[in-house]
């Protein structure tokens, strides 16, 4: 056999269930509940789909995200384009492209918009479990919206959305929280942090000197033990926060709390691309090894104007799917089934065509039905109806066919009794199949 080609490093296939793999990853019968929960949820909040290109020009995101971020320094799979020359980028995160579009568009000349977007996003890290190259990313942005009431709903929707999917906020994800205020209360920390690490440059590693003066608040994420203690004594922004900063910040805080919604404030929460200001969030689990954060956003009030729009304030967040459906898989939640109600059993060859237009009626009539196809034995297909989870058996045998017949056997219940049924009408008894 020739070589076989094999998928991109750190770029996956999601596989249908019982599809055996090396690697643990959702199937796609978890994906596809995932998408039906949120799609079912944010129509509820009244949030409209919209969908960008999966490449962009590079320097939306150079723009847009900041030069020193760690995405625009290193992860993004830029390219140029042989045929004209363009500097082209797949897209590492969401925002940016939605922003484009918006002010491409000029869609909130009508008034502010919510809308969300999901699909794929690359960067180039090291793969490892929840981190890959190319990964899906459910993300909801409120644009046009000045007010913490829409901080407080975005971080409201993802509380909803674990909760119909089975997880238990506080227990399997929680709710960290910060405000980052503005850029000149930003600037003013920034100066006293810079001094703060300054004085003590003898306890700074390589990343953080090299840091020191293009992102230092970035050294207040740095994981090296030996300096916690230098960043525990690093100035707060919080203390830096003017009274309109602080006053977002308690509104945000008073929706929540009303709303029975416990946070942790970590003053230390910062996130990865410059565009944040006010109210900075993520969903984190402690299930998941180092890539603990499932779902993260804030507020972006300045990047609509620095991409070229008329200023606009905005809010939003980025949901890594893998990450979150890998958690549902490891807690073992429950998750609805994907099996057939109905598995058809075909061995009169000559009743194919019957048999067929027979399943088209049930499932006209709603009802899920997986068709033997290929023939085979009655055993042999009477074991893969029992294989499939389906409840049902209908028996398209040459004895009942020939009566114009169809069998009907619950497979879940060995004492019940067979029915006949007849095949002509089965828009008839289609209803039957789904009750009980
Ligand atoms: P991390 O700190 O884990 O690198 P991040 O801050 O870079 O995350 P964001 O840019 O905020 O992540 O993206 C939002 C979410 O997308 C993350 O919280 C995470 O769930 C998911 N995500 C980010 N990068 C990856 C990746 N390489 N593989 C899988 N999921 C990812
Ligand atoms: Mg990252």
């Amino acid at each position: 056999m020739a070589d076989i080609l094999r998928a991109v490093k750190g770029m996956n296939d999601i596989l249908p269930p019982g599809v055996p793999r090396s690697e643990k990853l959702p199937d796609s019968a978890l994906w596809q509940w995932f998408e039906t929960t949120v799609r079912s949820v944010l129509g509820r909040y009244g949030y409209q789909h919209l969908l960008t290109p999966v490449v962009e020009p590079t320097a939306l995101f150079v723009r847009g995200l900041g030069e020193v971020t760690d995405i625009v320094e290193k992860e993004m799979y830029s390219f140029v384009d042989s045929m004209n020359g363009d500097k082209l980028t797949l897209r590492p995160e969401a925002t940016a492209g939605i922003v484009r579009a918006m002010i491409e568009h000029n869609a909130l000349y009508n008034g502010p918009l919510r809308i969300w977007t999901m699909g794929p996003m690359f960067r180039h890290e090291k793969p490892q479990k929840g981190r890959y190259r190319q990964f899906n990313q459910l993300d909801v942005e409120a644009l046009g919206f000045a007010g913490p009431d829409v901080d407080a709903e975005m971080i409201l929707i993802g509380r909803t959305l674990w909760r119909e999917l089975g997880l238990v906020e506080g227990r399997h994800v929680r709710l960290e929280l910060n405000s980052l205020g503005q850029p000149d209360e930003r600037r003013a920390h920034r100066d006293a942090l810079v001094r703060h690490f300054e004085q003590h440059a003898d306890q700074l590693d390589t990343e953080a000197q090299r840091r020191l003066h293009s992102n230092p608040l970035r050294i207040l994420d740095t994981k090296n033990p030996s300096m916690q203690a230098l960043v525990e004594s690093a100035p707060k922004l919080m203390d830096f926060l003017g009274e309109a900063s602080l006053a977002h910040f308690a509104s945000v805080r008073a929706v929540l709390d009303a709303a029975g919604l416990e946070y942790r404030v970590n003053p230390r929460l910062v996130r990865g691309m410059d565009y944040y200001n006010l109210t900075v969030f993520e969903w984190v689990t402690d299930q998941l090894g180092s890539q603990g954060t499932v779902c993260g956003g804030g507020r972006y009030d300045g990047l609509i104007e620095q991409l070229g729009g008329k200023p606009a304030p905005a809010v939003g967040f980025g949901l890594g799917i893998e990450r979150l459906l890998l958690l549902i898989q490891e807690l073992g939640l429950p998750v609805p089934s994907t099996a057939p109600r109905v598995y058809a059993i075909v061995t009169s060859a000559g009743a194919v065509p019957q048999a067929i237009v027979a399943l088209e009626a049930l499932r006209a009539a709603g009802v899920p039905v997986l068709m033997h196809a290929g023939g085979g034995s009655m055993k042999a297909q009477f074991k893969r109806a029992d294989a499939s989870g389906a409840r049902y058996a209908l028996i398209f045998g040459d004895d009942e066919v020939a009566r114009g017949e169809v069998a009907l056997k619950d497979l879940r219940q060995a004492e019940a009794p067979q029915r006949s049924l007849p095949i002509a009408g089965a828009s008839t008894w289609a209803g039957d199949l789904l009750n009980a």
